[in-house]
């Protein structure tokens, strides 16, 4: 879930930056746009100047170079109307780019919400399967004579697993090996502890594999003698 969300997040802000880029440049084509129309207006202005000028000049000298800045600023004026025309229709390019970026963005926006929504849900059914298993952990431990609970906790806070199952006549939290006795004990149905880690330690037939071999000492009805009950970890 935590990947699925940072997915849709990660699509929705390259979607985003995408449309800032496009929103951006849209920007500069606007302030470009501002600054030549006021160019532009000046150059009308000198070319309104100088045609004021025309009837008053004394020389064709003089005539001639009004001439000269009235063709000058006139051109200047065009040419910076045609930068605009360009600037326009790159502006008109970008519109639609723009508006599909901006619909990218909202349908994304849209499935990282319901990936949250959908998380939330998630977490609130996990919070309420961990209330159930409080429960039950309560109700075991209330089951549980007391020493072998603190026994129990203390595993817990120094190992982090209190209890484990053996296999292959080895203790899985410390990967010692296990004493034959110990063995012995444990295939039948003791709850001992390892002589390494302490960590309790059970065997459970239904989940190990066949076990190997056994020493002339398990075959039954050879005539062993009763143990008397052990202490677990004595
Ligand atoms: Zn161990």
């Amino acid at each position: 879930m935590p990947a699925e969300i940072a997915l849709a997040e990660n699509a929705l802000t390259a979607a985003q930056n995408h449309s800032a880029e496009i929103s951006g440049a849209l920007a500069r084509e606007e302030a470009l746009r501002t600054r030549l129309e006021r160019e532009i207006d000046g150059h009308r202005q000198k070319v309104a100047r100088f045609r004021s000028q025309v009837d008053s000049v004394k020389t064709p000298a003089q005539a001639q170079a009004i001439e000269h800045e009235i063709h000058f600023e006139a051109a200047e004026a065009d040419r910076l109307e045609n930068e605009e025309l360009a600037s326009l229709e790159r502006s008109e390019a970008y519109e639609p780019q723009f508006a599909g970026a901006r619909a990218q963005v909202e349908s994304l926006a849209a499935d990282a919400d319901t990936v949250r929504a959908r998380l939330a849900e998630r977490q609130k059914d996990l919070a309420a399967e961990l209330a159930t298993l409080d429960d039950a952990r309560e109700a075991a431990r209330e089951t549980i004579e007391s020493d072998w609970l603190a026994r129990f906790d203390r595993l817990v806070s120094s190992r982090g697993t209190a209890i484990v199952r053996v296999d292959n006549q080895q203790c899985p939290g410390c990967r010692m090996g296990l004493r034959p006795q110990i063995w012995n004990e444990l295939r039948e149905g003791r709850l001992l502890s390892c002589d390494s880690c302490s960590r309790l330690i059970y065997w459970d037939p239904a989940m190990s594999p066949v076990p190997k071999a056994p020493q002339p000492e398990l075959i039954p009805g050879q005539g062993r003698a009763p143990r008397k009950p052990r202490q677990a970890g004595a």
